[in-house]
């Protein structure tokens, strides 16, 4: 597919995947050249080497991404990533999916994502504790409270965001640490974080499904269900899922692949990860290969991993009706196409996986007030919000007959768009 072409792309580019998606949106809306072109590529890429020591008091070097993609509906927002392949590519994508998703949603926030290239599991709490310090530091005035605003992602959590909060309070001078809480989201809440923030990804993705079997009329309880990834999105969709009454049959990680055919127990299997670090071993389920975790006979299948896991091999293997991408781009442009030709739905991620910003909004929103609200107040208000999104995907479908991810980038794009035309473009 023809694209707007500012570089060159490495090969299997997922930043070229993330600009191919949204092409046939913009064909839809008619979206104008030069728009299109401004939302292709980032306005901001920020590189940073930064020393660190290590607890035998040898030097490492790191190097971390903060990608600015977009501002023009608020300030940056999005998660930093922990993990061995974070490049500048992956994680420019990434920061294009969140001004999209944020959009799509209503949210008064742009797009970023930041990320180290690191493998979390090699070094001690110290140690990460200073590689966050150091980064947060080297990462400077281009975050803020008002400006980018990061959150948890792959291979981070809230203890991450304290650390990264403390830092930034540190050095930002006087003030009080109330003014800068909401420099990040995603914190404990002991330290300014919000009821529901560490659930509210799954929890999402659990109303994109309560959502789909409203329009598909299908019952929740007893869809039988398969997740890739068990880590905050995966564990919590599985356990929020279990507890209506669907069965979770086959949980694939890092690990290892366990399955139970009666239902496996989540519950267990979560006590299990904390004191393991994965699901292998977990008694009471058969180990199985990681392809037979797509080729499983299932209702659904949820993706909560990394991208690219729903290759085309895959997806002519699997054998479930819907994906939910509760990950960010699990799934292969050409996979899509194929899971298209066999008339698999899939909920795109930028909907699917959207209740975790909304609620980091939330988090921002009782930082900046000095607020706290209640874990069902904070519920109530993510349901809304989501609810309201995924009925403007089905409108948006019927009426242009398109594809679910088309129909979540054209209402994200009509509201870019519309904020182009009436703000104009400086000078
Ligand atoms: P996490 O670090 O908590 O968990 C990641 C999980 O993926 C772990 O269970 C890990 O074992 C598994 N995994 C890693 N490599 C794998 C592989 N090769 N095969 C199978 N499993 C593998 O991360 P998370 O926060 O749960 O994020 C998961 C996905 O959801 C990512 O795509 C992330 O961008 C997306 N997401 C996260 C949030 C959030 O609030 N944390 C919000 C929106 C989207």
């Amino acid at each position: 597919m023809d694209v707007p072409r500012f570089e060159e792309y490495p090969e299997r580019s997922l930043h070229l995947t993330a600009v191919q998606q949204f092409q046939r949106a913009a064909d839809l809306v008619d979206l104008p050249g030069h728009y299109r072109a401004m939302l292709s590529q980032p306005m901001n890429e920020i590189i940073v080497n930064f020393p660190v020591r290590m607890d035998d008091g040898s030097w490492e070097i790191f190097r971390g991404y903060r990608i600015q993609h977009n501002n023009l509906l608020g300030p940056f927002k999005g998660g930093i990533r922990f993990h061995q392949d974070v490049d500048l590519d992956e994680v420019k994508a990434l920061a294009q999916w969140m001004t999209f998703k944020c959009s799509l949603v209503g949210l008064p926030f742009g797009g970023a994502k930041g990320g180290v290239t690191i493998t979390p599991d090699l070094y001690s709490d110290d140690e990460l504790q200073r590689v966050v310090r150091r980064f947060t530091h080297s990462l400077g005035t281009n975050i803020g409270v008002d400006h980018d605003i990061p959150a948890p992602d792959v291979g981070t959590n809230s203890r991450t965001m304290d650390w990264l909060m403390d830092t930034y309070a540190n050095v930002s001078g006087p003030g009080g640490v109330q003014a800068v809480k909401g420099v990040v989201t995603g914190k404990s809440l002991s330290t300014g974080g919000s009821a529901g923030r560490e659930a509210a990804t799954g929890q999402g993705v659990l109303y994109a499904l309560r959502h789909w079997c409203g329009e598909a009329d299908e019952r929740l309880e007893g869809l039988t269900i398969g997740v890739q990834g068990f880590g905050n999105v995966g564990s919590h969709f599985a356990r929020l899922a279990a507890r209506e009454g669907c069965s979770i049959r086959i949980v694939g990680d890092h690990t290892a692949t366990v399955v139970n055919d009666e239902g496996l127990d989540v519950e267990a299997l979560v006590s299990w990860v904390a004191e393991h670090g994965g699901v292998d071993g977990f008694p009471s389920a058969d180990q199985v290969s990681t392809e037979e975790l797509f080729a499983h006979e299932l209702d659904v299948f949820v993706p909560a991993a990394l991208e690219n896991q729903l290759t085309e091999d895959r997806a002519r293997a699997l054998r479930s009706r819907l994906v939910i991408e509760a990950a960010n781009g699990p799934t292969t442009l050409e996979a899509e196409r194929l899971l298209a030709d066999r008339g698999v739905e899939i909920i795109p991620d930028i909907l699917a996986n959207a209740g975790g910003v909304v609620v980091s909004y939330f988090e921002w929103l009782q930082n900046k007030m000095s607020a706290s609200w209640s874990a069902f107040e904070v519920d109530e208000k993510l349901r809304t919000i989501l609810w309201a999104a995924h009925d403007r995907e089905v409108e948006t479908r019927r009426r242009h007959g398109c594809s679910r991810r088309e129909a979540a980038y054209v209402v994200a794009l009509e509201r870019l768009a519309e904020v182009y035309d009436r703000r104009g473009i400086f000078p």
